[in-house]
């Protein structure tokens, strides 16, 4: 069997978990605050804060830059619904804009239209580890004094141009961004999820909200020589990253160059056998965004039964994924009045697939996948062409 993805986790792993447990301190605390450090290195941001997961970072994010009841928050629906339970978790109202015909990603010309007089700030998606197109919805939200949000789940280790000059997701081009440390992400630590920020004051609120709005934390109280009383200014929540997890996720991110270089290797090796193939389309990197490639996603030509050449691959022992989910086809989100048609979000779940993709998959593996799809689109419109000779 091929899984769809598979964490890349060993013995290293293993011992830096062990040594967290064996030290004493396993909720947050030395390892979380190290691997904060060698994260805003690694994306080049001025403050890493850890949490539990990225829908808690989206929902501290949203809070800290403001957004709450009566606010609308710019948004697409075709990505994890956790963006827009995180946008109503503040009282705010998602709006849903579309994403681009040719692509995954929020399309910057649906964004200008969808602003209006209770906009408060504008999610993106960076969606499967592709940047999304901030060189235009930057300004943009800047000319209407407009926050951004960047949901960085996937796109840890991608790159951007910005003000001509490569730059990690992470290093804010928007004002806060998040990631996620799920095991379908690209690295993990079982789950976990991290803010990164340049901003002081918001870096200093989220430290305070994720640990129950208290003033003083454990380490701090712990290693002082005079007794302290914690005092709890604001209402918080408990959204704390473990020393165990951090300890995994800092063996995770030495892996992490190791993981995208095989990662980009092997979808460079997915284009150039998918042009071979008939029926389907490979996904384009813009000149200005190279992507860790989270997920590998491919367009169906319209005729084609998803489910069908699916199923065909499962039978193969392949698994496969379909398209990214839109939020407004859910029932948890059915109660939002749409402002705008999808239709391109619509086209986008129902005509892609997600193929195997992880950085120890083999050469051979890869072929066998591409081999396995031409056969089951094969089938697939050979099927079409019967029923339509009946
Ligand atoms: C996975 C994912 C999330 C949620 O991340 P968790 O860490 O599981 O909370 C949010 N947004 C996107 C785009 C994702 O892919």
């Amino acid at each position: 069997m091929i899984p769809i993805a598979k964490p890349l986790l060993g013995d290293e792993e293993a011992q830096a978990a062990s040594a967290a447990v064996l030290s004493g301190w396993v909720s947050q605390g030395p390892q979380v605050a190290a691997f904060e450090k060698e994260f805003a290195s690694y994306t080049g941001a001025r403050h890493a804060c850890a949490v539990s997961n990225c829908t808690t970072a989206l929902h501290l994010a949203l809070q800290g830059l403001g957004v709450g009841p009566g606010h609308e928050v710019i948004t697409v629906s075709h990505s994890f619904i956790a963006g827009a339970n995180a946008i109503r978790q503040c009282g705010a109202t998602p709006v849903f804009v579309d994403i681009e015909a040719d692509g995954y990603n929020i399309d910057p010309a649906a964004v200008a239209e969808a602003i209006g007089p209770r906009t408060r700030a504008i999610l993106v998606v960076h969606q499967m580890g592709m940047p999304c197109d901030l060189a235009t919805i930057v300004p943009l939200a800047k000319s209407y004094g407009l926050s951004i949000v960047e949901d960085a789940a996937c796109a840890i280790g991608s790159e951007i141009v910005h003000t001509d000059r490569w730059t990690r997701v992470g290093a804010p081009i928007g004002d806060v961004v998040c990631f996620s440390f799920h095991p379908r992400k690209v690295i993990t630590t079982g789950e976990g999820g991290m803010l990164t920020t340049n901003q002081p004051e918001l870096d200093a609120k989220f430290r305070l909200w994720r640990q129950h709005g208290m003033s003083v934390s454990d380490t701090a109280r712990h290693g002082s020589p005079k007794v302290i009383f914690e005092a709890y200014p604001v209402r918080g929540y408990n959204y704390r990253m473990t020393d165990i997890q951090a300890a995994v996720g800092r063996k995770q991110l030495e892996r992490l160059p190791g993981i995208i270089r095989a990662r980009r290797r092997l979808a460079a090796c997915y284009a150039h056998a998918l042009a071979r193939v008939d029926g389907v389309t490979a996904p384009v990197e813009p000149a200005w965004a190279r992507s860790n490639w989270q997920s590998y996603p491919v367009r169906l030509d319209t005729h084609i039964d998803q489910r069908q050449v699916m199923q065909g691959m499962l039978d193969r022992g392949i698994a496969t994924r379909r398209g990214i989910m839109n939020m407004h086809q859910e029932a948890a989100q059915a109660d939002l009045p749409l402002a705008f048609p999808l239709p391109h979000s619509e086209m986008a779940r129902d005509h892609t697939m997600l193929l195997p993709l992880y950085a120890q998959m083999s050469e051979e593996d890869l072929n066998r996948v591409v081999e396995a799809l031409a056969e089951c689109i094969a089938e697939s419109v050979g099927a079409c062409h019967r029923t339509a000779a009946q």
